[in-house]
């Protein structure tokens, strides 16, 4: 069997790309390096630089690969960019995917996983979130996501094409040896900016709003660690080979934890005293955010091994605190 991993390049996808290769399986990698990095992709795997709106690029691996499936990681993902330049989150993302479907219908490929998010819920009417929740987001990034996730329903109505997509809430922590890891630049997720503190990259962490409506005021969140995600994405695959309707799942540890619980895990992880300030609200945050992520549970049968935010922020401080300015490739 060979998978073909878009973003392959990325944070969630090279850590895909090294379970997959550690399970035997045959990888091709697409990426652009817009985001990503040469250095986080597995050797074994084929790396192909080029660009998901790119026909002939496409065209190109396509015809070179015996692609048995697709994984999907290949999209901007910064919700205040989004707000400020949508069309190029409808461009790259949703308009991207259309590339891809179009060139997998022509070489026969019939079975895509998408990364999708919790931001295609918007602001949620109750916690925990399930599958079957309201979706209408809030800015472009969820829109262009839940997009996706629409053009794929009707594409398998008429093409055949099998999806499954992924919801994830937040996703933290790297591969347990420290040898690859998140480098976002910019970088706008909790965990490592935490980390970035503990090195020395920045003087403070912020924590935004302390009069929340949660047990300690601040943000409540849900943390998956990437390898567990990882390994949610191979049973998926193995959901479709074994002839499953397409579907979407919630993947999140279904424990939330406050900025504040992830200040001090991340203080004991590092043992290191990471200053912190309180700052004001930022728009648009809502309280807690959790899944109810039972599905994927009951269905593709996935069993997170980490359920502990200090074990997932000790895996993210091995990278980090070994490679402080990431793959210093850009
Ligand atoms: P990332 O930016 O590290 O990875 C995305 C990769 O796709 C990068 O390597 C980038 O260069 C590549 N890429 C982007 N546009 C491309 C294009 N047009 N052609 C070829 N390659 C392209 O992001 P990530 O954190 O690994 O996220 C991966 C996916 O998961 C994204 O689709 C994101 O929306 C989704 N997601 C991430 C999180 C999270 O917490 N990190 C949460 C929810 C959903």
């Amino acid at each position: 069997m060979t998978v073909l991993v878009l973003g392959g390049a990325g944070y969630i996808g090279s850590h895909m790309v090294d379970r997959l290769v550690d399970q035997q399986t045959d990888v091709a990698v697409v990426d652009n390096l817009v985001k990503g990095h040469r250095a986080a992709v597995r050797p074994e795997a084929r790396f192909y630089e080029g660009d998901v709106r790119d026909k002939e690029f496409m065209r190109s691996v396509f015809k070179k690969e015996n692609i048995d499936a697709v994984v999907h990681f290949a999209a901007f993902s910064i919700v205040p960019e989004s707000m400020e330049k949508p069309l190029d989150y409808f461009d790259n993302n949703t308009a991207g995917l259309i590339n891809v479907l179009e060139v997998m219908n022509e070489f026969d490929v019939k079975q895509i996983v998408f990364s999708s998010t919790a931001a295609t819920y918007g602001t949620p009417e109750s916690v925990p979130i399930k599958e079957t929740d309201k979706q209408e987001p809030i800015n472009p990034y969820g829109e262009s996501k839940l997009m996706m996730e629409k053009i794929m329903h009707w594409s398998d109505l008429a093409y055949g094409i099998k999806f499954v997509a992924l919801r994830y809430f937040n996703v933290a922590g790297a591969k347990a040896d420290g040898s690859i890891g998140e480098d976002h630049g910019p970088e706008t997720h909790l965990v490592p900016i935490v980390l970035q503190v503990a090195n020395g990259q920045r003087d403070t962490l912020k924590i935004f709003g302390t009069d929340y409506d949660t047990p300690d005021g601040t943000n409540v969140r849900d943390y998956v660690h990437v390898v567990d995600l990882a390994d949610a994405h191979i049973l998926a695959l193995k959901y479709l080979a074994e002839g499953n309707e397409s579907n979407a799942f919630n993947l999140g540890s279904a424990t939330g934890f406050s900025n504040r619980q992830i200040l001090e895990a991340a203080r004991k992880a590092t043992g290191k005293e990471i200053p912190a300030e309180d700052a004001p609200r930022r728009p648009g945050d809502p309280d807690t955010l959790v899944a109810d992520s039972s599905k994927a549970r009951d269905i593709l049968g996935w069993k997170p091994q980490y359920d502990d935010i200090e074990k997932i922020i000790a895996t993210a401080w091995k990278w980090h605190s070994t490679h402080p300015n990431g793959y210093n490739d850009k």
